[in-house]
């Protein structure tokens, strides 16, 4: 998704569609490459490549737009300036940030090295060593597969265990299964956030006889003796190690340090404060956010974000108009669940974990469907209709299946 995106305007221009053109658009970014990340699981669990995954960066940018290749160093609100890598100031009307989570492997000792010398450490969370998983589900012989949840928020929270699935389900058709533990040591003290597709979930787990292990944080990797500490979080001061086959981490996650150290635009967990319903920034009018980022306390998802960008849309030009916002966004967010190859529970929900399904059939329950929407569907939604704008969300289309009824 765009990073920062810093919009200027005339505000004489009496009608938004007369405005539209006049809007200039610069986006501050510094990467050459463009990730649908959401594909990154299936990379992981050996379905896709790399390659399917990425775009340069220009390619996706829309026309128009103003490249800026540069990163944002410094935000200064107060007088509307953001300060770049490059020692350059630029000043904006409007700014809407969207810069995502960074990936924090080296808070954990030891796992940047297991990383980068450890065949059978991975992580699906970065391009980096995403295609190392499934390397290592293949070379696995027999032993522990430890599957980890940080204890911070992270970007798809069910990405740390739709590979514990797929990996199960490797094993057995590579007939090793009885030689592995699967075992999925989480943070959280429930597998899922959302109860509906939690009951679900727990009976995947049960099913397979995977080892589930909550209130777990991973604290250090030791990769010379293929051993993983985790500490209880409910004693902290008690260690539990595990030796490992085969690791796969999820990074603890926080904003990127430009944003989490300006004070003046964070919440206390460093994370861009806007209203819940609005998007716009509870002290600066003129900032609006979207994306992981942001303090919206619903799943970090691009389906979230398909949701966000109407809400964006609708209320950055009320607010460019002097019009009062509209508070359209209910936390819409979902996860397809992969757990298995060819099952997928789609989850879909909102701020107060209440399914908010699209389709007219109980999605809690495993089905085939929606693994074809996961693999064969959405990529080709993400990059054909929601970069370009057409994609909004399901908001509508639920409306259609459920014959107008429900929310
Ligand atoms: C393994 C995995 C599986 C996932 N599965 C799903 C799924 O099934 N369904 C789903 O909906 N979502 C899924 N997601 C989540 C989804 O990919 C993210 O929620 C989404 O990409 C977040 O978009 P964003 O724009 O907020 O952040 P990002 O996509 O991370 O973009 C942030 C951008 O900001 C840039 N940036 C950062 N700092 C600066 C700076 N200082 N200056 C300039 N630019 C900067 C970055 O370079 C980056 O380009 C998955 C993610 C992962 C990793």
């Amino acid at each position: 998704m765009m990073s920062m995106n810093v919009c200027t305007y005339e505000p004489d221009s009496p009608h938004m569609i007369e405005m539209l053109p006049r809007v200039v658009n610069l986006v501050v970014y510094y990467m050459a490459l463009h990730y649908y990340q959401p594909m990154f699981t299936l990379i992981g669990g050996g379905f896709k490549k790399l390659e399917q995954a990425s775009r340069e960066m220009g390619s996706v940018l829309p026309k128009g737009v103003h490249w800026i290749r540069d990163s944002a160093v410094k935000f200064d609100p107060d007088n509307k300036r953001v300060h770049t890598g490059s020692g350059d100031q630029i000043s904006y009307e409007y700014m809407v940030i969207a810069m995502g989570v960074a990936l924090n492997f080296h808070l954990v000792p030891g796992l940047v090295e297991a990383l980068e010398k450890d065949p059978m450490v991975c992580s699906n969370y970065s391009p980096k060593y995403v295609s190392k998983t499934s390397k290592a589900i293949h070379a696995f012989k027999e032993g522990n597969a430890i599957f980890t949840f940080p204890n911070t928020p992270v970007k798809c929270a069910g990405a740390p265990q739709k590979i514990a699935y797929l990996t199960d389900w490797h094993f057995r058709r590579e007939g090793k299964r009885e030689r592995a533990v699967v075992m999925y040591n989480t943070s959280l003290p429930v597998i899922f956030g959302v109860k509906k597709y939690a009951a679900s979930l727990m009976d995947v787990v049960k099913e397979k006889g995977i080892q589930l292990n909550v209130r777990r944080n991973l604290v250090e990797v030791r990769s010379d003796k293929k051993e993983a500490v985790f500490e209880n979080l409910d004693n902290p001061s008690e260690k539990i190690t595990y030796q490992y086959e085969m690791l796969h981490a999820t990074p603890p996650m926080s904003t990127p340090e430009v944003l989490r150290t300006c004070e003046k635009l964070v919440d206390q967990g460093g994370f861009l404060d806007i209203n819940r319903n609005t998007l716009q920034h509870k002290k600066y009018p003129n900032i609006f956010g979207v994306g992981d980022c942001t303090n919206l306390p619903t799943a970090k998802t691009v389906a979230a974000i398909s949701e966000q960008l109407r809400v964006l849309k609708k209320n950055l030009f009320l607010q460019m108009e002097g019009k009062a916002l509209k508070p359209l966004y209910d936390g819409y967010s979902s996860c397809p669940l992969l757990v298995g190859f060819d099952k997928c529970i789609l989850a879909e929900f909102d701020f107060d974990g209440e399914p908010l399904e699209t389709f007219p059939f109980n999605q809690g329950k495993p089905m085939r469907f929606p693994f074809h929407l996961k693999r064969d569907f959405m990529p080709h939604l993400y990059w054909l209709a929601l970069l370009t704008g057409y994609w909004d969300g399901p908001g509508r289309y639920r409306k259609l299946m459920h014959l107008g009824m429900g929310r």
